[in-house]
């Protein structure tokens, strides 16, 4: 039977969500999910919890992960779908990201120290609930917990976005190493939240034709992310570039996200649904 209600974008605690990978799972399947992924920020310490938990609920599960890449100075998401979870290069390679992410936050903590909110490293950390995965929610849930803004939006709004006194710049992954970790591992590359990019269309247009020319298959149009009309835009571009079209709610908890796992409108019909490309 084909998938019906796919969800191929969400988190747990092994990166930045609020529940466990069994428990997202269980909530995929309360919901009515029928194939599954879960994809975590360059990380795949989850992958065997959410399969075991996945299968006893029925629920087809797809190994997934979402990875941090940068693209002529831009941040941007690369999900990797239904790839071998012991590929070496995909797991050296995240090890490396993950270990950016720590240098990375150490500079962030001494950025909000010179503004006079010392200490933001350390507490960011006690809120990381994997020590190996350290993301700006972690630190945008700390400043909320001392006062420094009513909520983890404001956060990012005054603090931890590009200009803000805590974004520091940082050098991710390249677009071709990360998609080279994917298909070497056997997967499908997926550009994640497109609509969320501060990219002209231009910029989008020359992202998309190098995500191509270097293999990416997918592009999500239905995500917790994107308005009507990002739908209805990045649709006609998937159908420009042939890119089977995929759908996630990007769920990271229940207090911290819009759409639950799930509850997302269906694909525009004629778009070539991903999981048409899982081996
Ligand atoms: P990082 O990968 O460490 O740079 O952190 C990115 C993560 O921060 C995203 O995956 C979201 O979980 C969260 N995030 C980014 N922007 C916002 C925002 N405006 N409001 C809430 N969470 C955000
Ligand atoms: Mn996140
Ligand atoms: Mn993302
Ligand atoms: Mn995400």
């Amino acid at each position: 039977m084909n998938p019906v209600n796919f969800d191929f974008h969400c988190h747990s605690t092994v990166s930045d969500g609020l529940l466990p990978p069994a428990a997202v799972a269980a909530r995929a399947a309360v919901n009515g999910v029928d194939c599954w992924a879960l994809t975590d920020h360059d990380a795949l310490g989850g992958l065997p919890e959410a399969e075991a938990t996945a299968t006893e609920l029925g629920m087809r599960f797809v190994n997934g992960v979402e990875i941090s890449i940068e693209w002529r100075g831009t941040p941007i998401h690369i999900v990797g779908l239904a790839f071998d979870r012991m590929a070496p290069g995909l797991v050296a390679g995240l090890d490396a990201l993950r270990q950016g992410r720590i240098e990375r936050a150490r500079r962030m903590g001494d950025a909000l120290a010179a503004i006079g909110i010392p200490g933001v490293y350390d507490g960011a950390l006690a809120y990381a609930t994997n020590a190996d995965l350290i993301s700006r929610a972690h630190f945008a849930r700390y400043l909320v917990s001392i006062g420094i803004a009513k909520d983890v939006g404001s956060v990012f709004q005054y603090y931890l976005t590009p200009g803000k006194p805590g974004y520091v710049e940082h050098q991710w992954a390249t677009l071709a190493v990360a998609l080279g970790w994917i298909s070497d591992a056997g997967g499908v590359a997926v550009v994640a939240h497109p609509g969320r990019y501060k990219l002209s269309g231009g910029d989008m247009r020359k992202f998309l034709d190098e995500f191509k020319a270097l293999g990416g298959q997918g592009i999500e149009i239905v995500s917790g992310s994107h308005s009507n009309d990002n739908v209805l835009h990045f649709a006609r571009l998937a159908r420009h570039y042939a890119f089977h079209a995929s759908r996630g709610s990007d769920f990271h908890g229940p207090e911290e996200s819009y759409v639950d796992l799930g509850k997302l409108a269906g694909l525009p019909l004629d778009l070539k649904p991903v999981w048409r490309l899982f081996r």
